[in-house]
């Protein structure tokens, strides 16, 4: 694998605010493309695919900057979408970017610094029950209005079109077809993306770790019972991976590659951030900590493999005091 350097490509962090849509529309992505890093865990060579370092700080942008972009491009005013975290700061950007107005709706228990950063992109946020289920349901009934397109965090097509580039992205990065890759399971649609760009460059044994928090485990338990299994109260400090319900689109695409399910302790995810930040000095959250952490503990299902990927998926939801705790913990064990 050759580290990819990301100072060659231009960083678009601050994109210029209200670009007339008919221009951007068709126009490069909003991702840009990341660098993979190139280490040694063990007796692994690890490829880590920092996708943390994304413009609005995950993986997210991939398929919500194209999704948003097809909607631009049908001539839509609004975009409105639901959630508190990383998705919606996506969309916030992508918003600002292509000059349309957004509305976030957030949960009560949204923290406030993820609130003033959803602000700041300039999106209007509105408060809306205790749970995101119940923010959801007003996000679709603010999505009614004319002129307006609903982003669903994870369960559509054109996301997982957005998402496979990062798989894309590998075929020039890696020096050969790495024997696995391991990917966080919130909802699914990274996931789905993830195989879809195994599909399109041919990877078709590549295997696939899609990686759980013990806490919120619902593609384990749907895979297992062959069919969408609900969780009553999913439970992680990788909040962003807390999904009642998987993409169910999610059963038939494992089912035609090898997707081996794990579950990890949050106590592993969170170790797995304190340890990226310490080696290669990258902040991300645990829900892209539970990612790691099968690599970090070589996992059984690594057993003799040689070259794996790992997909660093960023998120914000994190604080350095955070981190310093989870130190603390750590060093406690
Ligand atoms: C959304 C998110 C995930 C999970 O993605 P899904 O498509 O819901 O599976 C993982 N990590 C981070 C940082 C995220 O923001």
């Amino acid at each position: 694998m050759t580290a990819y350097a990301a100072s060659v490509l231009p960083y678009r962090a601050d994109p210029k605010p209200a670009v007339p849509a008919a221009s951007a529309i068709g126009a490069a992505p909003l991702h840009i493309v990341t660098p993979l890093l190139d280490t040694r865990i063990g007796s692994l060579r690890v490829g880590l695919k920092l996708d943390n370092l994304q413009p609005a700080r995950s993986f997210k942008l991939r398929g919500i900057g194209h999704l948003c972009q097809h909607h631009a491009a049908r001539g839509v005013r609004r975009f409105v979408c639901s959630s508190a975290g990383n998705a919606g700061y996506a969309v916030a950007w992508a918003g600002r970017a292509l000059g349309i107005a957004v509305t976030v709706v957030i949960p009560h228990c949204t923290p406030e610094f993820m609130r003033a950063r959803i602000r700041a992109l300039g999106a209007e946020l509105r408060c809306e029950g205790a749970v995101w289920d119940e923010a959801n349901t007003v996000a679709l009934q603010l999505a009614q209005q004319p002129e307006t397109a609903f982003i669903p965090p994870f369960d559509d097509p054109l996301l997982w079109q957005g998402h496979a580039s990062l798989v894309e992205e590998l075929v020039q990065q890696c020096d050969s077809q790495p024997d696995a890759i391991a990917v966080a399971v919130g909802g699914g649609g990274l996931l789905l993306g993830v195989l879809e760009g195994l599909r399109r460059v041919g990877w078709r044994d590549t295997r696939v770790l899609a990686v759980e928090p013990e806490g919120s485990a619902s593609l384990a338990v749907s895979l297992a019972r062959g069919s969408v299994v609900e969780l009553t109260a999913p439970r992680s400090l990788a909040t962003s991976l807390c999904v009642k319900r998987i993409a169910p689109a999610l059963i038939a695409a494992c089912r035609e590659f090898d997707v081996v399910p794990v579950t990890v302790s949050d106590a592993a995810a969170t170790d797995a951030c304190v340890r990226l930040a310490e080696e290669h000095g990258q902040m991300i959250e645990p829900a892209c900590g539970t990612a790691l952490a099968p690599l970090y503990a070589q996992h059984a299902a690594l057993a003799g493999m040689r070259q794996v990927v790992g997909v660093v998926c960023g998120g914000q939801v994190v604080t350095l005091g955070d981190l310093a705790r989870w130190q603390n913990e750590q060093r406690l064990c």
